[in-house]
């Protein structure tokens, strides 16, 4: 699986998965674009690309607010020569007891907020759409390319702690995956799903040692995934091996959801 010549545009690449497949594609020959509503963490993964002998830009995005998508795939045209593949990795897990808690992923199911729904929402379905958006035209200016979105396990099997807003936009990325995927099919444009179980990342990093132990038993393989593991997939779904793949959801969770 090789990127090489191609250009990817990864949201949410200053942490966990998106940082790790950020290193993986630049390995595979891709130019990456690091995005990150963190400016000195995307900076930090295109500086470890650039460490390694990889092409990469850092560009500080919000994937809710629809300039900084659109500014980020127009660096990468303009700075790297074009866009082949978006990998629409970033999202918010907002979650706390006392309202928005931005970053807390601990703690008991909390009342949901209007607050927190409109925010994870914003982040996660909005900022998918967002990405697809404008990424779209940039590839379909290179005659095709491939787009991969990032749902969850919580779209599909509820009661392991995520919040009802995280859970239904997951659910949204997951069907909007599928209509755009028809509606782009034509135009060699591929958009996939990948879908995680838990996986060791910062996002589930306030999960409590017994949290961790119980999850782990409710997996089949018996332990949390790793974020290069998903990297791969992203690999797989981002590359040309992948040609006849597309509108549909790649789960990678250790058995989860076959129980
Ligand atoms: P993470 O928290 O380690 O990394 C997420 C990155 O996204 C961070 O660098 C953060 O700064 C960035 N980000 C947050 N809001 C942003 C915004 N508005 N604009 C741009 N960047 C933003 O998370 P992770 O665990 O690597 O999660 C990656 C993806 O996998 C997410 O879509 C997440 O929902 C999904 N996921 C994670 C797990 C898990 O167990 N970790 C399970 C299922 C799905």
């Amino acid at each position: 699986m090789r990127l090489e010549g191609k250009v990817a545009l990864i949201t949410g690449a200053g942490s966990g998965m998106g940082r790790a497949a950020a290193l993986l594609f630049a390995e595979r020959g891709a130019a990456v674009v690091c995005a990150d509503v963190r400016a000195d963490a995307a900076e930090e993964t295109a500086a470890a690309i650039a460490a390694a002998g990889g092409r990469s830009l850092a560009v500080a995005a919000d994937v809710s607010v629809a300039a900084d998508v659109e500014s980020a795939v127009a660096r990468a045209e303009r700075e790297l020569g074009g866009l082949d593949v978006l990998y629409n990795n970033a999202a918010l897990w907002l979650y706390g007891p006392d309202g928005y808690v931005e970053g807390e992923t601990d703690g008991p199911s909390p009342l949901l907020t209007e607050e927190i729904w409109q925010r994870t929402v914003d982040v996660t379905l909005k900022g998918t759409y967002l990405g697809c958006r404008y990424a779209i035209p940039a590839l379909r200016r290179r005659g095709g390319g491939a787009i991969v979105n990032v749902a969850s396990v919580g779209a599909f099997r509820v009661g392991h702690g995520s919040s009802d807003a995280y859970t239904a936009a997951k659910g949204g990325v997951v069907s909007l995956t599928r209509s755009l995927a028809v509606e782009h099919a034509r135009e060699g444009i591929r958009v996939n799903c990948l879908v995680p179980g838990a996986i060791e990342t910062p996002l589930v990093s306030r999960y409590s040692e017994e949290a961790r132990a119980a999850a782990s038993s409710s997996i089949p393989l018996g332990r949390w995934g790793r974020p290069e593991e998903i990297a791969q997939m992203a690999l797989f779904l981002s590359s040309d091996v992948s040609s006849y793949c597309t509108g549909q959801t790649y789960v990678v969770d250790g058995g989860y959801l076959a129980v």
